[in-house]
């Protein structure tokens, strides 16, 4: 069976921590799916389509790597494609605390779909789209934190 892991997220834009911790996972999955989640409370301050332009461009060498939008629940997404993990990425102890409660809120909905975590590399650990959003908006250089597909 193809091992298959969704990498869901906002990627409001996609951070060069996010594409660290895709490319890593790379020789664990056959495929990832690298999944871009609609959350209806959230603004966005990039559109859905550029989003998504991004990632692709980010990932464009590598064919192990599919692109795609979803709204709902990540379970019921990975249910959709055939996914039986859920890649995520930890920076500290809060993204651990926060990790923690929906991943075992997922595991008691869906036994069979494990959440999976991969350390981001220390050069990584304080990247975060909000402060690349803040960096931004303020006319700041936020080349050396974003994805190497990102062209703003
Ligand atoms: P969400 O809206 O679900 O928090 P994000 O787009 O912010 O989505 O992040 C998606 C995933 O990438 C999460 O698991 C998050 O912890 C992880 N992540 C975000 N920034 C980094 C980083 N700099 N290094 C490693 N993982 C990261």
């Amino acid at each position: 069976m193809k091992r298959i892991a969704l990498f869901p997220g906002s990627f409001d834009p996609i951070t060069k921590g996010h594409e660290d911790i895709v490319r890593r996972a790379l020789p664990l999955y056959d495929e990832i799916i690298v999944a871009l989640g609609a959350n209806s409370s959230k603004k966005y301050m990039y559109g859905l389509e550029k989003r998504m332009e991004w990632i692709e461009n980010t990932f464009a060498d590598c064919d192990k790597i599919k692109v795609i939008f979803y709204e709902g629940l990540t379970i019921e997404c990975c249910k959709e494609q055939g996914a039986q993990f859920i890649l995520r990425g930890l920076r500290n102890s809060n993204d651990y605390e926060y990790e923690k409660s929906i991943a075992m809120m997922n595991q008691s909905m869906a036994p069979n779909i494990e959440t999976v975590y991969l350390n981001t590399r220390p050069e990584c650990s304080a990247i975060s789209s909000t402060i690349i959003r803040d960096i931004i908006k303020n006319q700041g250089d936020a080349k050396p934190f974003l994805a190497s597909g990102v062209q703003l």
